[in-house]
């Protein structure tokens, strides 16, 4: 849910007001595994009329884990953003289906976050003021308004928070701290995770949650993720190091590369990049 922006904090309060007033009917039944979940073709976007994305195609089928790798500046960042709607990116191209025809693009970023579309910042917003706990229960209970399921009400969420904190090794102190406010780089990742893990997504895409994590937040990180994963619901996980998929195991490994998935194959491929590095990129 706080996946609704990115680094412009302005934009946050307003689409946070739309997230939480805004609800939805009821969300068609899950499907199953080996549904086309995430459908993206020859989807283009800009920057400040600057294009990034140069024709993007992945599909990802509910059950699977899709890794997109690739230099900095390649639009992996990019590309994850716009598939949750972050309103500084332009789509110029190309289409995201989402659940067998429902057209992604048309949709609110709030909408789809409520949907169940779930981005794990590269670098997640801070919001002072805003106590994490209430920010969760006001996420939570609009995912579940849009699932046609009871809202919590504060004590039983509580209970519910406690389980899943655990799970990502968080201490309860975390839930009156202002959200991301004063957190480390690996706090501000697991309270990422958290979020995925109460917001049960239909698909998840986790932009370098890896980055700047010891080995134990690692480990911990990978146990939440894996333990989302199921038949129903697919993974983009977007990284830089092989490390990551040491313990999420990829169905599908993807290189992108100035704007566009230049390469897919299984995991061998994220193996072979950790030897010989990008290298084959620059005569391409
Ligand atoms: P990656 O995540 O693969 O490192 P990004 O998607 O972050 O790549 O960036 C791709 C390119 O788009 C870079 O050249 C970056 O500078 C540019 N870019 C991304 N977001 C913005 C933005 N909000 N304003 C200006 N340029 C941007
Ligand atoms: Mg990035």
């Amino acid at each position: 849910m706080i996946s609704l922006v990115g680094s412009k904090s302005a934009d946050f309060g307003t689409l946070l007001l739309y997230t939480v007033h805004s609800v939805r009917a009821a969300a068609p039944a899950m499907g199953a595994a080996g549904d086309v979940l995430l459908d993206v073709k020859d989807l283009q976007a800009s920057v400040e009329e600057t294009p990034i994305l140069k024709g993007v195609n992945l599909q990802v089928k509910r059950g699977e884990v899709h890794a997109i790798m690739g230099p900095n500046g390649s639009g992996k960042s990019t590309f994850s953003k716009v598939v949750v709607g972050h309103p500084a990116y332009e789509v110029t191209g190309g289409k995201v289906s989402y659940r067998e025809g429902e057209d992604l693009l048309e949709l609110e970023p709030q909408e789809r976050a409520q949907q169940g579309v779930f981005l794990a910042f590269q670098y997640p917003v801070e919001i002072p003021g805003v106590s994490n706990a209430d920010f969760l229960r006001l996420a939570v209970n609009k995912r579940r308004a849009a699932l046609g399921e009871s809202e919590y009400d504060p004590i039983e969420f509580f209970g519910v928070l406690g389980e899943k904190m655990s799970s990502v090794g968080m201490s309860m102190d975390f839930l009156n701290r202002e959200v991301n406010s004063g957190f480390s780089g690996g706090e501000k990742k697991r309270n990422e995770i958290l979020q995925m893990a109460l917001l049960e997504p239909e698909v998840a895409i986790l932009d370098e949650t890896d980055s700047g994590l010891d080995i134990d937040a690692l480990k911990t990180v990978a146990d939440g993720v894996n333990a989302y994963k199921s038949e129903s619901n697919g993974i983009v996980l977007i990284t830089h190091y092989q490390r990551l998929l040491d313990y999420i195991k990829p169905d599908y490994v993807h290189i992108m590369s100035k704007g566009q998935i230049v390469r897919s194959g299984g995991p061998e491929l994220a193996l072979e990049l950790e030897r010989d590095g990008y290298k084959f990129l620059e005569s391409a």
